[in-house]
């Protein structure tokens, strides 16, 4: 075994009550009557959370800056503090009928770190930050992971900035409004960015496993699809003279989850909004809009996927019916920060097993500019951007662990230094 693959301080351990009681503070800010949170992007209930989460940083020592769309970092200095830094973190603001874990448990187990390390007089070799990215959900302003976007260049401070709500404010007012109009514009050097999420799906509790080593992200195809025929009467119109859109429509909902099965495990096919023209009960419906969204773990698979929908219209008469309106690449994790969380997984005897995302993660965006891993642990069944989310607090505790590990892994390369002379190094 190399000096490296045991972290010094493998026998550290997070504090699991400290992790919960700051969840369940930070989701009263935002309490939803049925236990969830709704926490918008950039107003005053996430100026509140933000403050929360600064305050709780400054607490045990670290420096905090937040950036020009918003992004804070919190950040513990290392030993060789200009060594680029070892990140972790998710976002706080949530969906309006939000749960108390999604994103926040990543931005608090990262807390969490960083108070078990001061906690332990740990120093890392290079520093360590927790982020707060900002617009995660994408809920009030699109688009979605708004921080993490800019800070990976996916696209502009600028085009961020001008963006509006449905109220006509934009992000670069709302910002100003609740103080964290920060001011470096630019990105700095990621030594490495971790993510603990909630796996927003239910395949670690159907496997009953407690830690995801997500391998990646699934890449996304989204199609807005119009498909016409004719309106008439739906009494004195036989059924061989008609043309039902809805009838074409429904073909194709049922192709398109074909499709997908056809490119298993990892294929996703969803028809998830639908629009009948005129919708009314006694009229052959003229014209059908409906979305399509595809994903798959690779390129080759999601363009197969894409062949197979297009033929599917062509084959309906409707070559012209398909407009593709946005592609995510796949985007597959770093192979050994990704062998790091199971290494860490395996060391703290917790079952895991690997998975994809199937949702979009701040980390599907630091993976475009920086060695990136996430770790998942299981939500109750499967369910997230919902009131009723949640997670057991036993789970939470091993995720969190597993960032501990797979942080000081990545932090340290070989050796953790202590400031308690006696303890010594573990290696
Ligand atoms: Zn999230």
């Amino acid at each position: 075994m190399q000096a490296n693959d045991l972290p010094a301080h493998a026998d550290l351990r997070i504090e699991g009550a400290r992790l919960w009681n700051s969840l369940m503070e930070l989701a009263r800010i935002g309490a939803t009557e049925k236990g969830g949170v709704c926490r918008l992007a950039l107003t005053d209930l996430d100026r509140q959370g933000r403050d929360l989460f600064v305050a709780w940083a400054k607490e045990i020592g670290c420096t905090v800056r937040v950036d020009a769309i918003g992004n804070i970092f919190a950040r513990r200095a290392g030993l060789s503090d200009d060594l680029p830094p070892v990140v972790t973190g998710s976002h706080i603001d949530t969906q309006p009928t939000g749960g108390k874990f999604d994103g926040n448990y990543g931005v608090l187990a990262g807390l969490e770190v960083l108070r078990t390390l001061d906690d332990n007089n740990v120093i890392t070799q290079a520093p360590l930050e927790v982020a707060v990215w900002t617009n995660g959900e994408g809920s009030r302003f699109v688009p979605v992971m708004m921080g993490s976007g800019v800070f990976a260049g996916a696209f502009t401070l600028e085009h961020a900035l001008a963006q509006v709500d449905r109220e006509g404010v934009s992000v670069g007012d709302a910002l100003a409004a609740i103080g964290y109009a920060g001011e470096r514009v630019e990105a700095h050097e990621v030594g490495a960015y971790f993510e603990a999420h909630i796996e927003q799906g239910p395949v670690l509790e159907a496997n009953d496993k407690v830690i995801g080593v997500v391998q990646g992200a699934l890449g996304q195809r989204w199609y807005d699809v119009t498909i016409d025929g004719l309106e008439a009467h739906a009494g004195p119109t036989p059924m061989e003279l008609r043309r039902d859109a809805l009838l074409v429509a429904a073909d194709l909902i049922r192709a398109v989850n074909r499709i997908a099965l056809d490119h298993a495990p990892h294929g996703r096919g969803t028809v998830g909004w639908l629009n009948v023209h005129p919708n009314s009960r006694n009229v052959i419906p003229g014209r059908v809009k409906l979305t399509v969204d595809l994903r798959a773990a690779d390129d080759a698979t999601l363009l197969a996927m894409d062949r197979a929908l297009r033929e599917t219209c062509a084959q309906a008469g409707l070559p012209e019916a398909v407009d593709e309106v946005v592609y995510f690449a796949p985007q597959p994790f770093e192979s050994t920060l990704v062998s790091s969380v199971r290494k860490s997984a395996d060391a703290l005897g917790f079952t895991s097993m690997e998975v994809v995302s199937g949702a979009g993660h701040d980390a599907v965006y630091l993976a475009r500019v920086a060695p990136t891993a996430m770790i998942f642990v299981p939500c109750k069944d499967g369910i997230s951007h919902n009131e009723i989310e949640d997670a057991r607090a036993d789970h939470l505790e091993a995720g969190c662990n597993v960032l501990l590990q797979a942080m000081l892994r990545a932090a340290n390369a070989a050796r953790v230094v202590t400031q308690t002379v006696t303890e010594g190094e573990r290696t």
